[in-house]
């Protein structure tokens, strides 16, 4: 394959297998003609840039019925307004600043801009989550970004001071057309500021469920830098983020246009300490992910053999690299868990686990509960010490556990 930043030919270093869309919870006459790709995540060692090697066509992934709405955790709600409110106060100086953001989802930033009467736009491929961010007083765009997005913007509200991100930039395979775009879009003092999943925390992890069809790239300071430099941008500023089980804030600005903080240089310096700009480094990553593998099915046919019971607890989009490549199905989980209304009563991509509300686990706690929203681990011990104190026991793909 062709690495989609600077064309050099790369290999993956291993494949997840046959993957359904990670996201495509479905009712059991769809089970047929459910769509399936291989999972092959790759490195390429001349741009640095970790990918995967085959992407489903968008329109399979963002669409109508798009079940992701970012509004649904309070965690997330304070996490964003943490955001925006950082973004006021370090990036937006002139007068009358303006802010776009990219994948809006349901105005769960960008409504922090606009309580401040501060000019801004979403644009977001999604109709449905752009409907309920202009319920919210977001005013939304129905549009994937790209060069021709951000001249239609700049044609009618000028450029802009802010070009904004979150867990979007990751899904986007053409991202020279997006920095193209952030080009024509942003002021010559303007900055492109993002976060993402970090391939620094998955590496350290071995969270290889950040590893889906919507995850294009899993990005590093090292990369990003690379991605973007031939663009005339920088990286200006890092700052590592709890959310997603680790991610960065990148932000950078054109060539010269800001200082560059502290940050970027111990980062990047950290990043090399750490061989993420080596590929025997995704060698061992392989190893660790079978090793993985491996062990949380010893430890599910474990339970099984031992008569209990054991449910998932968050039918995240990430479960579902878990239970393909694991090859874990309702004869080892019995169902899952999730407060997403429109998953109820569906089953899960590939593996078909049938997805229950919160109030099957609630009302019948199981022996055991394999946590996918690892990365609401803090968040979900609060709320179930009832399940935990009264003997329930917690399994997870990560950790010695
Ligand atoms: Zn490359």
């Amino acid at each position: 394959m062709k690495c989609r930043i600077c064309q050099e030919n790369i290999t993956p270093f291993m494949t997840y297998g046959r993957m359904p869309i990670a996201n495509g919870f479905l009712l059991p006459d769809q089970f047929e003609n459910e769509y399936f790709f291989n999972l092959t995540p790759a490195f390429c060692d001349k741009c640095l840039t970790f990918q995967i090697e085959e992407q489903p066509d968008p329109k399979l992934m963002f669409h109508d019925q798009y079940a992701f709405f970012s509004r649904t955790s309070v965690h997330m709600q304070r996490h964003f307004k943490a955001y925006a409110d950082w973004v006021y106060d370090n990036h937006l100086k002139g007068d009358s600043p303006f802010v776009v953001e990219l994948g809006s989802n349901d105005g769960i930033m960008l409504e922090n801009f606009a309580k401040r009467g501060i000019r801004h736009l979403g644009v977001e491929p999604s109709a449905n989550v752009a409907e309920e961010a202009r319920r919210h007083g977001v005013n939304t765009i129905v549009r994937f970004f790209g060069p021709e997005t951000a001249s239609e913007i700049v044609e009618e509200y000028g450029q802009a001071d802010a070009l904004l991100a979150a867990n979007v930039m990751c899904h986007i395979p053409d991202l020279n057309g997006i920095a193209k775009g952030a080009s024509a879009l942003l002021k010559q003092d303007g900055v492109l500021i993002f976060e993402d999943p970090y391939l620094g925390s998955m590496i350290e992890k071995t969270s290889y469920d950040q590893i889906y069809d919507e995850h294009v790239f899993i990005f590093s300071a090292l990369s990003v830098a690379n991605i973007f430099g031939p663009h005339g941008f920088e990286l200006i500023d890092l700052l590592k983020q709890e959310t997603h089980g680790g991610s960065m804030r990148y932000v950078l600005a054109r060539k010269g246009a800001r200082s560059v903080s502290a940050a970027v240089t111990k980062i990047l310096a950290d990043e090399k300490a750490q061989g993420l700009h080596l590929s025997e480094t995704y060698d061992s990553f392989r190893e660790r992910c079978e090793a993985s593998k491996a062990r949380l099915v010893r430890l599910l046919q474990d339970e099984k053999a031992a008569g209990r019971r054991v449910v998932g607890y968050g039918a995240t989009s990430k479960s579902t690299t878990i239970l393909n490549y694991c090859g874990i199905g309702p004869e080892l989980v019995e169902f899952i868990s999730d407060t997403t209304p429109i998953k109820q009563g569906k089953f899960t991509p590939g593996m078909h686990i049938p997805v229950k509300p919160y109030s099957a686990f609630a009302e019948n706690y199981p022996d055991t509960a394999l946590l996918f929203a690892w990365n609401h681990k803090a968040e979900i011990m609060e709320k179930e010490k009832a399940f935990t104190e009264g003997g329930g026991k917690w399994l997870t793909h990560i950790g010695e556990d």
